[in-house]
């Protein structure tokens, strides 16, 4: 079972779990993205079972009232195990989440993944006419030419700083270089975008200069925030836009809760005072 702890970050361990938390978050006017946490596999067998496991998901979300969604990621579909692979399921998933009326996000991975998962997400967005959205990452200095490249595509961009850590030939280090480029290509995406935008951000600055643009282009957005991750806000800011969170669910929780812990000092704190049931 979840321990308490992870309950802040991790909407459960099973998709029954993340459900529930969808419909008590919907309460509060907050859409769901449901991820179920897997990724990095080198073999077919756990791509496979991820597959069919989004495939049930979507049949569920489908026959529910829940404003929810899912977001996969590309090496939990098989990426790394072969490309054809991977697009196949991918295929899959998209196709059973279009019978169930149910949109897909595509994570982005590392720098190394960027081609793949924009190829497909192409062939994916087509197909399926706003069924699909993939992740682009400011913190990459090609992004600025991904963003020309996909700016008549259907479906949304969801627009992150970007959580890898990629080198100096590919991507900007300094943050506030990362802030810039989130500047610049957010601004784009509000001036040349007709599909949807999603501002994948806790960044007060950027949810404000998100705010400016769209007064000033009318471009629709939503934004999307961290389950656990700046909670009331998200649920202030339902009252003036779109809000989606992002949930992660399953048994491999304690990698991603970890993760979530260390990248803030605020967030070691919390940990440490709830183990010390402070
Ligand atoms: P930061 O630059 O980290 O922080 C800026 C300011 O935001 C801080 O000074 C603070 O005021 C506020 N803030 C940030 N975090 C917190 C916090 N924990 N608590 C309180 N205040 C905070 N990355 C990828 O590479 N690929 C993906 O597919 C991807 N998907 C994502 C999906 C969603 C919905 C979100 C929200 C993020 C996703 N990310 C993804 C992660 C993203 O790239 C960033 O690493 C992450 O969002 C941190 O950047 P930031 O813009 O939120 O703010």
């Amino acid at each position: 079972m979840l321990p308490p702890l992870a309950r802040r970050f991790v909407a459960g361990e099973s998709a029954a779990a993340a459900l529930e938390h969808a419909r008590r978050t919907n309460e509060r006017n907050v859409g769901v993205i449901c991820n179920r946490l897997g990724e990095h596999y080198r073999e077919r067998a756990p791509a496979a079972a991820d597959t069919a496991a989004y495939e049930r998901l979507v049949a569920d979300i489908g026959a529910s009232d829940l404003r929810a969604c899912i977001s996969v990621k590309p090496s939990q579909l098989g990426l790394l195990v072969d490309e054809t692979f991977f697009r196949e399921n991918l295929a899959r998933v998209v196709e059973s989440a279009a019978e169930h009326g149910v949109f897909v996000w595509m994570d982005m991975e590392d720098h190394t993944t960027t081609d793949a998962a924009i190829d497909a997400f192409e062939t994916q967005a087509e197909a399926h006419e706003g069924g699909v959205g993939l992740c682009l990452q400011s913190n990459l200095r090609r992004t600025a030419d991904d963003l020309e490249r996909l700016a008549d595509v259907p479906g949304k961009l969801r627009l992150v700083k970007g959580a890898y850590d990629p080198p100096a030939d590919v991507a900007y280090q300094r943050k506030a270089e990362v802030n810039e480029a989130y500047r610049r290509d957010l601004e784009f995406l509000f001036r040349e975008r007709t599909g949807g935008i999603a501002v994948g951000s806790h960044d007060p600055e950027m949810l404000t200069l998100a705010a400016d643009l769209h007064s000033e282009y009318e471009t629709p957005y939503e934004v999307q925030m961290l389950m656990g991750v700046r909670t009331d806000a998200q649920y202030e800011l339902a009252d003036v836009c779109d809000v989606w969170q992002y949930a992660p669910f399953g048994s491999e929780w304690p990698a991603y809760f970890w993760r979530r812990v260390l990248e803030r000092k605020e967030n070691a704190l919390f940990a440490l005072r709830a183990l010390a049931g402070g």
